[in-house]
């Protein structure tokens, strides 16, 4: 018994209970939630320090909530610099201002202060992962020049690397329409030291371009801008080579509302996969965040799906496989079966289509709704200023509508996993 969980001795010795193979953000926050329960942890990285890696540079709203109920808020507050206040804007024109706490951050830099917050009963091995066989009793970690490591469960959160999960015959299957493109980099002000705003979000005009997310991270202000469209396309090519003049025409008034700017650091992009994992429902091994599924980086949602993995995994499924003598494939897909699991993968796949339509899409139908969009969303915004219990009740029926749309038939869950 740990701290009042029922451990069951293994039918088969293992040096550990759990091993998590690959240590970015949802590895370290699994092995956290784990070792503070009592667990034996090993968690296994290639990587003593985690390297810089285009991945999220800012999250708000429900990833905070979530973060905070697993007492896992410290190391975000340590690693990012908070910001409460975003002016958004929309064809050259400010649309609202939103008031809600967001953290900005460097990737590498959230991990690694995740990882100073492991507690001792978490062993974290520096390693290349070679090799994996698993059963359900006993999982075997082969890692190049050293000693295999055995456990009763893998947890596999290698994100979108492919090879250890091809290893074990588990594969990624495509399910987007399009890839999405997220391009980042540094600016920096010119001729004054300070931006109007601390954070401002330009949303896309129909034109492929999601939205330019501004927001402070330690020592700058990052850029992120989300679009859907090809990396060879002439007008992506031309913002490498001119990165603010594209952006000045592409967002017009951006100067003028947020002050003049530079670019002042490499440009990095990132092109995503939509995918799903295939043949995972297996003995001993499960998966979580982008190693089960990867959603559009322009919704904002890997974050807060990867948490709700997180948390139903450590805090409700581990608890009772660790109190049998063994872990089947039965009792692995239940947490793949999980209804709230399911609610959130659901959620991101459906925003993430409704992101790419109102991106892209030129129809009638999409025109309309884009117009729409964004005149409810003035609208609100003059409401505000007269009668702001109205305007709230309004924002609260948009955000509930937009959590509970239909999914579309393209993106049934139950179908593709
Ligand atoms: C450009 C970009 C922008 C994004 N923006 C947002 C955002 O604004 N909001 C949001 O909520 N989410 C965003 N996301 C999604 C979010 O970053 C991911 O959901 C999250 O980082 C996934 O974490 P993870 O731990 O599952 O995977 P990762 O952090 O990718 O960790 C996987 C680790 O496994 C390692 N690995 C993989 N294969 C192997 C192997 N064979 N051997 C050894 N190591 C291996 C990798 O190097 C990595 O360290 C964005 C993603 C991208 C790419």
């Amino acid at each position: 018994m740990m701290n009042g969980r029922h451990i069951e001795p293994p039918a088969v010795e293992t040096d550990s209970d759990i091993a998590i193979v690959e240590g970015g953000l949802s590895g370290t926050l699994a092995a956290c939630m784990l070792g503070r329960a009592g667990y034996r942890v090993t968690l296994i990285d290639r990587h003593r320090v985690f390297p810089q890696e285009f991945r999220v540079e800012r999250i708000g709203g429900e990833a905070i909530e979530k973060l905070q109920r697993l007492q896992l808020l410290a190391p975000l507050s340590a690693a990012g610099i908070p910001f409460d206040d975003i002016v958004n804007m929309h064809k050259g024109r400010m649309l609202d201002r939103t008031h809600d706490r967001h953290y900005g951050f460097f990737y590498n830099r959230l991990v690694t202060a995740m990882r100073a917050a492991l507690p001792d009963t978490v062993k974290f091995v520096v390693g290349q992962v070679s090799g994996l066989r698993t059963s359900a009793t006993q999982q075997r970690i082969s890692i190049l020049g050293q000693d295999e490591i055995t456990a009763r469960l893998l947890v596999l959160a290698t994100g979108m690397g492919d090879i250890l999960r091809r290893d074990i015959g588990i594969a990624h299957k495509s399910i987007g329409e399009r890839r999405p493109l997220a391009i980042g980099f540094n600016i920096r002000p010119l001729r004054s030291n300070k931006f109007h705003h601390t954070a401002l979000t330009y949303h896309g005009a129909g034109d492929g371009i999601d939205h330019l997310d501004l927001f402070p991270v330690p020592g700058a202000t990052r850029a992120n801008l989300f679009l859907f469209r090809d990396p060879r396309d002439p007008w992506v090519r031309s913002l490498h080579e001119h990165p603010k003049q594209v952006l000045t025409a592409a967002f017009p008034s951006l100067a003028d509302i947020l002050g003049d700017f530079e670019i002042s650091s490499r440009i990095d992009s990132w092109l995503t996969d939509i995918a799903v994992a295939e043949n995972h429902r297996q003995d001993g091994v499960v998966l979580i965040g982008d190693a089960f599924l990867t959603s559009s980086p322009a919704t904002g949602l890997g974050v807060s799906r990867l948490l709700t993995d997180v948390e139903r995994l450590c805090g409700d499924f581990i608890p009772r496989w660790m109190a049998e003598a063994s872990v089947d494939g039965t009792r692995i897909a239940a947490y793949y079966d999980d209804p709230d699991k399911r609610d959130m993968d659901a959620r991101a796949l459906r925003m993430g289509d409704h992101h790419l339509s109102l991106a892209t899409s030129t129809d009638m139908r999409w025109r309309v709704r884009r117009q729409w969009h964004f005149m409810g969303r003035r609208m609100l915004h003059g409401m505000e200023s007269l009668s702001p219990t109205v305007a709230a009740k309004l924002h609260q029926l948009r955000t509930l509508r937009a959590k509970s749309a239909a999914p579309s038939p393209a993106l049934d869950l139950k179908s593709t996993m």
